[in-house]
């Protein structure tokens, strides 16, 4: 078994760059707390992490990380939504900007929800329930086009699945509120870390467009 030193070597590094080089960031700014422009619906799976992504600093992004980077639809019974109390701080209390989804390949999530539809038994008792929420993300991938099959539509289902995440983000009165005010943009991402490629959703053409 390997031991923790990846990570308090780690943290000794983050002490060296951030507090010696750049002290004033945590001394005289994010002290006082925090001022993020972004909030990001990410995966948690650990090839993904928004700050290393995009290279950003502390304070920059408010990451709401859960497994396929989903959003759940906003509903009144229920009592312990994470994703959708962190959602209601970033616009209502933080007033970021930007709400990014980041969907990505090879997502272990959608696939979990594929395999479960084509009849195979995945996931325990939180995670069938939870990646089930991406149910129609494989039905629309489908509708577009029924010779899909495999990886083909993982591709297409991940893809769908954040398209799904922005439609549920806009049932939330907070977040449909702001869009209308004009103080909130939405974001569907893509990222494909293993051709290090990121794709943005275009709503008006319908379609993932390559950002770089
Ligand atoms: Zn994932």
């Amino acid at each position: 078994m390997s031991d923790t030193s990846l990570l308090t070597e780690g943290f000794r590094k983050f002490r060296e760059i951030y507090f010696e080089k750049s002290p004033e960031l945590f001394r005289e700014t994010l002290r006082y707390g925090q001022n993020p422009k972004f909030a990001m619906v990410a995966c948690s799976d650990s090839r993904v992490d928004p700050a290393i992504v995009f290279q950003t600093d502390p304070g920059d992004i408010f990451s709401i990380r859960n497994v396929a980077a989903l959003v759940p639809p906003n509903e009144d019974q229920g009592l312990y939504h994470g994703t959708s109390a962190a959602l209601e701080f970033a616009v209502t209390g933080l007033k970021v900007e930007h709400i990014v989804i980041m969907g990505h390949a090879h997502c272990g999530g959608v696939e979990a929800m594929v395999r479960r539809q084509e009849g195979e038994v995945v996931g325990g008792k939180f995670l069938g329930q939870w990646t089930d929420l991406l149910v129609k993300a494989r039905e629309r991938a489908l509708s577009e086009d029924g010779t899909l099959e495999g990886r083909a539509l993982l591709r297409a289902a991940e893809r769908q699945g954040v398209k799904l995440s922005l439609q549920n983000l806009m049932t939330f009165p907070f977040v449909s509120e702001a869009v209308a005010q004009g103080t909130l943009q939405l974001h569907g991402w893509y990222l494909d870390i293993a051709e290090g490629a990121l794709e943005y959703f275009d709503g008006a053409k319908d379609t993932f467009v390559p950002l770089t």
